[in-house]
């Protein structure tokens, strides 16, 4: 189990640490996260938008970058590589069809890192080409802007059933895996959950704990998959059709 250091004392730069052998952090770039991922003197980055806080963060750890993970290629996410890869000559693996990545990866592939393996799993919905990493090893899953905290990107791929089978498939991943997903939208994700599902305890218990974090100014922690599963409004559809109504409703709400 990750044993979390120094969670909610304030202490260390990194937002979220863990005593695994892999340590993750996030970032914040605008309402966008960062995800490194340091291992001994290694380390990758997901979906960089900016550079800056990317080198930074390595010069300060004295890491070096190995390897972009990119989710999707929206420049929100994308913004950074160029620079980084320039200065760091780091390689850049992402789904297919877009600039940025020197290696086209797709659902189904295995990507090692500092000797784990990265799983590359096919989600598109959000757009046509999207992907999540999921890392068994340390119970990991970086779901870009299709599974965010309580809530799911929008469908811009235009086929609702697309990205509900995506998020179907990151729910049935291990209760256990830590859910890292590129936006921090969890509050107004929360709200929209307990308005939507006004029964639900979980809900309200998750979203009283968020303002309770946030009121302290306590850092980022993930949610798990079993979290997302009792708690995220669009993991509890029925069908796609249910999905495709209450997604059009978050886009008007
Ligand atoms: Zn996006």
């Amino acid at each position: 189990m990750p044993v979390p250091r120094g969670a909610g004392s304030g202490e260390g730069r990194c937002p979220v640490c863990y005593t695994m052998r892999m340590e993750i952090t996030a970032l914040r770039y605008g309402d966008n996260f960062i995800y490194l991922l340091q291992a001994g003197r290694s380390a990758a980055a997901v979906d960089p938008g900016a550079a800056r806080p990317v080198a930074e963060a390595l010069s300060a750890a004295g890491r070096r970058l190995e390897l972009i993970l990119l989710t999707h290629q929206h420049a929100d996410h994308t913004g950074g590589v160029a620079e980084l890869k320039r200065a760091l000559g780091c390689r850049v693996a992402g789904p297919p069809g877009g600039r940025p990545a020197d290696t086209a990866v797709q659902g189904g592939e295995t990507l090692a890192f500092a000797g784990v393996s990265i799983e590359v799993l096919s989600v598109p919905g959000h757009t046509a080409n999207d992907v999540a990493f999921h890392v068994p090893a340390e119970s990991a899953v970086f779901t870009g802007d299709t599974l965010f905290a309580a809530g799911c990107g929008r469908v811009l791929s235009g086929r609702a059933e697309l990205m509900w089978d995506s998020l179907r498939r990151l729910a049935a991943l291990p209760d256990g895996t830590r859910v890292f997903g590129g936006h921090d939208y969890t509050l107004e994700n929360l709200e929209f959950a307990a308005f939507i599902d006004p029964a639900n305890a979980a809900v309200r218990e998750r979203l009283g704990a968020l303002r309770r974090r946030a009121a302290e100014g306590r850092a980022f922690e993930p949610s798990t998959i079993a979290e997302e599963r009792r708690t995220n409004p669009f993991l509890r559809c029925r069908d796609a059709a249910e999905f495709a109504r209450l997604r059009a409703r978050k886009d008007a709400w």
